[in-house]
């Protein structure tokens, strides 16, 4: 791989998808309430050191844009008590972390390194990211850009058809040397797309109810 190819980032490729899972509280977290619930399914494994800090990032990428979404990881869920009533709750979002072999099944272009399936009317519900790919164009042992990815694909759920922006999370494209000098903390959302984001976070919460 190039290190001057552009990395690729999410396209709404197909018709919007929907996906009805069981999730789980995170490390003993009750999700509070209300909140908008993000399952997390993770195929591809990733090790728990690396999610805990993906997900530290990505709380603090949608805390700062005041969206009140809570995260819970499917793949870990407990099948007792106490949490067992979580893995039996729709999440009204879903990531899906694929495989190396879901990815190249799901989007052989090789640089995407993830998708969010949805309509131009219709927003999906369900987000891929490529974990080996992201790693990839990542430094070593530094997973910081999964975090952006998963938000940028999560974001395609929440945001207005072509939501793409210059600069930010919503970048479309990424210089691979970007994803290694970066810093993910750096980055965010801007004004308009978090105004986006908490306006259609409010709906859903009130579409459940
Ligand atoms: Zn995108």
């Amino acid at each position: 791989m190039s290190p001057n190819r552009l990395m690729s980032i999410a396209r709404s490729l197909l018709p919007a998808a929907t996906a009805l899972v069981s999730v789980a509280p995170l490390a003993g977290a009750t999700p509070p309430a209300p909140a908008v619930r993000v399952g997390i399914y993770d195929y591809a494994s990733v090790p728990p050191d690396q999610m805990a800090r993906v997900l530290g990032d990505l709380v603090g990428l949608f805390t700062a844009v005041g969206a009140d979404l809570a995260w819970v990881d499917m793949s870990r869920c407990p099948s007792r008590p106490p949490h067992a009533a979580y893995c039996y709750v729709a999440p009204d979002l879903t990531v899906v972390i694929a495989t190396r072999q879901m990815a190249d099944t799901l989007m052989p272009r090789s640089n995407v390194l993830g998708f969010a399936p949805r309509t131009e009317l219709e927003q999906g519900r369900i987000a891929y990211v490529f974990y080996d790919r992201v790693r990839a164009v990542s430094a070593a042992g530094d997973v910081g850009w999964l975090a952006v990815v998963i938000a940028h694909e999560l974001a395609h759920l929440l945001l207005p058809h072509r939501s793409h922006s210059d600069s930010g999370v919503m970048q479309a494209a990424w210089n691979a040397r970007e994803l290694l000098r970066l810093d993910v903390r750096q980055i965010g959302f801007t004004a308009r797309q978090a105004e986006q984001i908490r306006r259609r976070v409010g709906r859903t919460l009130l579409a459940r109810h």
